[in-house]
């Protein structure tokens, strides 16, 4: 059994990744100040008496007392959404809360993850991405608050491991949706589903050629331990290598939620990455792990969570 520190804990991602280390026996201390996550992700888990909830802002220095193996720092707002809301936040967290959680782990002598992003590839002109691409990343458009928040934690995370030898994994998420993301939180899986669960129009932005490559949350979850319990340094990609263009997910979204919403068209926002596919090779052969959740598959689990949360 670990002790384990999940920052973001009761967000979306975070929330599931608590409750795989309470299945498999660990003990969670989940640290949020519930920017973008919600109690309602975890409240489950108040009964749990290997779970404790801090809520706290990690971008302000972190102390948790008793022995702790590892800090997985998952604490982040991702909605593109959250980039113009909150931007200051967002570098906080990715830069100040990042150094806070790896001074945690040198000091109680703990493994330290950083869930990355994707994004650190920016619009990529390597296709598909594979981690030895150093990225083609505006440094000061709209986006860049999330991505270079993001590239100077991976940063951070490499001088610790380097410097004071902190055993550091990196996962660079890839676009990744399921149940417990937030029905308002701008992102395409969330807006999509919502919308064709009440008939309104599919808000698409740009033609919707652009790609992306949807990983279900419980393979998100499945690689990430697998990449904890290894020991592998360096990032490793983490998502699904099923390409689609925003419109097959639209029409994916419409088919399976037997809609009659039609698309509605909207500028493409500045900087919107126009292709993204992990390269996943790495994860395979480092991590023998594999995603197994169809897109139709996982958008019908999480069609269901929204259905209800809706009342439709
Ligand atoms: P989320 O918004 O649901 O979860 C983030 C959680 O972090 C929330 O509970 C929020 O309240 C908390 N948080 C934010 N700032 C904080 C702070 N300063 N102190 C304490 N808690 C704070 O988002 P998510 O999709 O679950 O993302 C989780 C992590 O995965 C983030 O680091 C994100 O950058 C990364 N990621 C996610 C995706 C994805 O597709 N979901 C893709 C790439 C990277
Ligand atoms: N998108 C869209 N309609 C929406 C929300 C998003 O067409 O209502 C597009 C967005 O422009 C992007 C893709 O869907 O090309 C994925 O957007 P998301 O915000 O989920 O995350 P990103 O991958 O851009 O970080």
């Amino acid at each position: 059994m670990s002790r384990v520190v999940v920052s973001g804990g009761a967000g979306f991602l975070g929330s599931h990744m608590c409750d795989k280390l309470l299945d498999r026996g660990d003990e969670v201390v989940c640290v949020d100040n519930l920017v973008t996550g919600s109690t309602e992700n975890i409240e489950h888990l108040f009964d749990n008496e290997r779970f404790r909830f801090v809520r706290h802002d990690v971008s302000e220095h972190v102390w948790i007392p008793g022995d702790i193996d590892a800090v997985m720092h998952l604490a982040s707002p991702a909605s593109p959404v959250d980039f113009a809301r909150i931007p200051i936040q967002i570098l906080k967290v990715g830069g100040i809360g990042t150094h806070n959680l790896l001074g945690l782990a040198k000091e109680k002598g703990a493994k330290f993850l950083l869930a990355s992003t994707s994004e650190v590839y920016g619009d990529p002109l390597v296709h598909p991405q594979v981690e030895t691409y150093w990225g083609n990343v505006n440094p000061i458009g709209p986006r860049s608050v999330y991505d270079e928040a993001k590239r100077y934690s991976e940063a951070m995370t490499m001088a610790y491991h380097r410097h004071h030898e902190v055993p550091v994994r990196i996962v660079r998420i890839f676009n990744t949706y399921g149940p417990r993301m937030r029905p308002d939180d701008g992102r395409v899986v969330s807006n999509f589903v919502t919308q064709a669960l009440q008939n309104k129009p599919i808000t698409m932005y740009g033609d919707g050629s652009q790609t992306r490559s949807f990983c279900y949350v419980d393979d998100q979850v499945a690689g990430q331990l697998a990449l904890l319990d290894g020991d592998h340094t360096g990032p490793i990609n983490i998502g699904n290598d099923h390409e689609f263009t925003v419109k097959e997910l639209a029409e994916i979204v419409v088919k399976v939620t037997n809609s009659s919403s039609e698309f509605s068209y909207a500028p493409l926002p500045q900087d919107d990455p126009t292709r993204r596919r992990p390269d996943l090779t790495l994860a395979r052969s480092e991590l023998g792990w594999e995603p197994k959740v169809d897109l139709e598959t996982g958008i019908v689990r999480t069609a269901e969570f929204f259905a209800k949360l809706l009342g439709v």
